[in-house]
């Protein structure tokens, strides 16, 4: 890699994925959130001059078509979202320098910028190609305007994006047999010039940059495929009016595509920051611009690290594409700094399956306050439940284990009862030097702490407290200070102050995760000021030598509590389903990665089949003995299935609608004589048999073993 360690030299900017101004946000929407602020925290903390922003996406079709049907401007829409948004994140401690919106002036501005520069450098031309159209409404269908059958793997797709299927980004006109979403009749395609960003003259770039990406993993290999493949030159107008209108006359009737906008908005709302706080305290242009792309050589890699700042995206994994193709390609263009790391997470599901916003489905994120839990038991969930790119699944028994066991059992108890020591015995720290031991186990947990931030891990770094905690617990256990107070008073110091340092340790580290938390820690160890403004190496600074009686951190969440909140969700789920049968309302919300459109059952098939016929699949019952994710495959999962007469490797769309770690054990039933097939190089000898879009997987109901007949 060319990047040296955080922290640099430059200033970095962390970013997050718009949130798309259409619906309520709920707890799985908030994950990448959560990721960016312990991110940007944890940077700080090191020393890294930072600047972490965001803001609302605005434009595309989805906000005028859910705009239309309220009978409201697609701004009054758009603008009510992106005003709840900015509320609900300092809800959950995430504190974004600036954030923004794509519609404001800074944004349109600088796209419209960008896109002059784009042009001048001969990167944008013209191209009649053809693009949707309803005749009987007599208006052209952009992106969601249109449904059909992705070219690629055939699946349903709408728009712009091949969401059930492959994930691809989809052109327009690429949709076959499409359908107007406005009256449901075929569409037509027509004829239309439009312009084009030509992303296939950066290939050679963007295979190079590719190489130098950092971050997680999928993200560095998932764009592999498109750019080593055919690059498509990318169609950067629509026919509508909502958007930020294409620079100059020519872009009367044309806006810009909402992707060339929205990624820019990283950009306005850092510009927006420095406004606001001055170039003294954080430079946009200095983080931004590249310095030397008109003095070098291009792709030299020395220059790349010595000139402009370090960004780091933070996104979820069905943005990758956008992220590290069309956006570096679009900077590189312009003369802007590439990002230096993409950080793309998993999915989140609710008990093992996909957070559905049209079935109220869903932990929303001013329900889950208003149930009283603080804001940062939920960040720590979601930042340290797996690794940042594997998928998170929620439950609130799941959630209540880790809180009882890790924030209760582990760090609280460890806190508690240490300060309360302390201010029992010494009424506050004692008078003593901190421990070697203790002093190398802390300088421990900050290398596990900074080591995860440079691996772009944010349970690592979270976890680096935790883990320091347990090393509290047992070096307590193990010196029974109990015991030494009257027999070796200094002893007991000694064990009691060592304990203190840990303390102030946990929450010089454990802050970026539990900012609220942490800041109640620092004034029970009576320090000054906001926990905010550490450094790393105040974790090695004595405490005050008194403070007052420590109350517990964390609270434990009960059974019953659990069970009623359990009762409350399946009761709404079945509420929502039973009124959906009347109303035919739509909630549908644009960031959901499940596909949740109402339930429009097809009609049964009008051929019948012989007995005979059905006969020759040879059905058969299953158990799953192991599952797991395919690289590069948003939904696929490969599952190791016995049949009793054999194992069987079966490739299956069930990724993000299961929690694959809790799949083990599941009777299922196969189609055992299905010819092979071979999906992202996975080879699956059978198919697994589930229910609708969720995937809801058969299984048998009584104790039918593996490899009887289904008959
Ligand atoms: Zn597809």
């Amino acid at each position: 890699m060319s990047h040296e360690d955080f922290p640099t030299e430059n200033p970095a900017v962390v970013t997050c994925g718009l949130p798309y101004a259409n619906g309520d946000l709920h707890i799985g929407h908030l994950r990448t959130y959560v990721g960016g602020d312990i991110y940007s925290r944890s940077l700080r903390t090191l020393g890294q001059q930072t600047a972490f922003v965001s803001g609302s996406d605005m434009h595309g079709t989805p906000v005028a078509v859910n705009a239309e049907k309220e009978g409201v401007t697609p701004e009054e829409f758009a603008l009510r979202h992106h005003e709840k948004y900015e509320a609900t994140f300092p809800r959950f401690n995430i504190e974004f320098d600036n954030y923004g919106h794509t519609h404001d002036e800074t944004n349109t501005e600088l796209t419209q910028e960008i896109v002059r520069t784009l042009e001048a450098e001969g990167y944008v031309y013209e191209k009649e190609i053809p693009v949707a159209y309803d005749p009987e409404a007599d208006q052209w269908l952009p992106d969601r305007f249109v449904e059909g059958a992705c070219p690629y793997c055939g699946a349903h797709a709408r728009g712009d994006e091949c969401d059930e299927g492959c994930g691809r980004h989809l052109e327009p006109g690429e949709i076959e047999e499409p359908t107007s979403t406005l009256t449901g009749n075929p569409a037509e395609y027509r004829e239309r010039e439009h312009k084009f960003f030509a992303v296939s003259d950066l290939q050679e770039y963007l295979q190079e940059f590719i190489d130098r990406l950092e971050g997680t993993s999928n993200a560095q290999n998932q764009p592999r495929e498109w750019i080593e493949g055919e690059l498509q030159d990318w169609c950067i107008t629509r026919d509508m009016d909502w958007g930020i209108d294409y620079p100059g006359d020519e872009g009367d009737d044309l806006v810009l595509y909402v992707w060339v906008d929205a990624p820019i908005e990283y950009i306005s709302s850092t510009k927006q920051y420095t406004e606001r706080v001055g170039a003294d305290t954080f430079d946009w242009e200095a983080a931004w611009k590249d310095a030397g792309v008109s003095e070098s050589d291009a792709g030299s890699e020395a220059r790349r690290t010595e000139s402009g700042g370090d960004i780091v995206h933070i996104i979820g994994r069905d943005i990758i594409q956008h992220h590290t193709v069309f956006w570096p390609a679009m900077l590189r263009g312009a003369g802007y700094v590439e990002p230096r790391a993409v950080m793309a997470s998993g999915f989140i599901t609710l008990n093992g399956k996909g957070f559905s916003t049209s079935r109220n489905r869903a932990v929303w994120a001013d329900e889950y306050l208003d149930e009283g839990f603080h804001p940062d038991l939920l960040r720590y969930y979601l930042a340290t439940n797996g690794g940042f790119q594997q998928d998170v699944d929620f439950s609130w028994s799941k959630f209540k284990d880790r809180v009882n066991s890790e924030l209760v059992g582990t760090v609280g108890n460890f806190l508690y009862r240490s300060m309360l020591f302390a201010y029992r015995n010494f009424e506050g720290t004692p008078d003593a030097d901190v421990s070697e031991e203790v002093e190398a186990r802390i300088e421990e947990a900050i290398d596990e702490f900074e080591a995860g931030i440079n691996d772009y891990s944010v349970r690592q770094a979270g976890n680096a407290a935790v883990r320091l905690a347990q090393f509290g617990n047992e070096y307590i256990q193990r010196n029974e200070p109990w015991k030494l107070t009257d027999e070796d008073p200094e002893a007991a110091a000694q064990v009691i102050r060592d304990c203190v340092q840990i303390a102030k340790a946990i929450a010089v580290l454990f802050f970026p995760v539990a900012p609220g938390k942490m800041q109640a820690l620092w004034e029970q160890l009576g320090e000054d000021g906001s926990v905010t403004d550490t450094a790393v190496d105040d974790a090695f600074e004595a405490p005050p030598a008194s403070f007052g009686e420590p109350e517990a951190l964390f609270e434990k969440i009960e059974d019953e509590r659990v069970e009623e909140l359990n009762e409350k969700l399946e009761a709404r789920v079945a509420e929502t389903e039973s009124e959906s049968d009347e109303s035919d309302e739509d909630a549908e919300n644009d960031m959901d990665a499940d596909s949740d459109a109402d339930i429009d059952f097809e009609p049964i098939a009008d051929d019948r089949i012989s007995f005979e016929e059905f006969q020759d699949l040879d059905i058969r019952v299953g158990e799953i003995v192991a599952a797991e994710g395919i690289d590069g495959a948003d939904k696929l999962a490969k599952l190791t299935v016995d049949i009793g007469v054999e194992e069987r490797q079966i490739v299956a769309g069930i990724k993000q609608l299961h929690d694959l770690d809790a799949l083990s054990g599941t009777k299922v039933i196969i189609v055992a004589n299905l010819e092979k097939a071979e999906l992202f190089g996975v080879e699956s000898n059978g198919m697994l048999l589930a229910a609708g879009d969720e995937a809801d997987i058969l299984t048998t109901h009584g104790d039918a073993v593996p490899g009887t007949k289904v008959q």
